[in-house]
């Protein structure tokens, strides 16, 4: 579930953002990223990562791949697009602290499957956090689900499924909308500066 590099623990106080993958920082397809290839970034997203970090949050990844269930492409080859998406934040100056992925279809009744909320319950107990009020980040009402599922703060973003996403409403209550994660990230870093006045 967990390509997690650094296991220190890390004390809770550590500020937090969880991100959906495709749609949020890759252009998504309809025929599913099936490879390295197809793994491209959004504009401006890699950066907007890096500014998370500079801002001093982690960054999370939790992302439904139903692609290896379905037989589209292997564990290895997930690997390989996280590995480039680490390595373009990394050039970026962005650093993506942990990708948890569900490789499961729906037909598998899995608890990670976005809109259950096990990815997000997972990552609490990983962080050892509680996810109330951690903005989580996504483009189809599922991860918004997820997110409010554990009283996580969602957030939708215009990229992606994003804008049919919003067209069908019935979004979580208290759901912000963004045009982009760049715009997510100017949001939540100019209301950081309010509060600190
Ligand atoms: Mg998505
Ligand atoms: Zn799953």
């Amino acid at each position: 579930m967990d390509s997690r590099k650094d296991r220190t623990p890390g004390p809770a106080a550590r500020k937090l953002v969880i991100l959906d993958r495709d749609g949020v920082i890759n252009v998504d397809s309809d025929q599913f990223i099936k490879s390295k290839e197809e793994w491209v970034p959004l504009p401006g997203s890699l950066e907007a990562i890096g500014r998370l970090n500079q801002a001093g949050y982690r960054v999370v990844v939790a992302t439904n791949q139903s692609g290896v269930g379905r037989g589209l492409f292997d564990m290895a080859t997930l690997g390989a697009m996280h590995a480039k998406m680490s390595k373009l934040a990394a050039a970026a100056g962005g650093r993506i602290d942990a990708v948890f992925f569900c490789p499961h279809t729906a037909a598998d009744a899995c608890d990670c499957r976005k809109p259950k909320p096990g990815m997000f319950q997972e990552i609490a107990r990983r962080y050892e956090t509680d996810l109330t009020g951690v903005p989580a980040v996504g483009d189809s009402l599922r991860d918004l689900q997820a997110a409010a599922a554990v009283g996580a703060k969602p957030h939708l973003v215009l990229t992606g499924k994003g804008k049919k996403t919003l067209a069908a409403g019935n979004l979580p209550e208290g759901t912000r909308v963004h045009d982009s994660l760049q715009a997510f990230v100017n949001d939540l870093l100019a209301e950081e500066d309010a509060k600190s006045v």
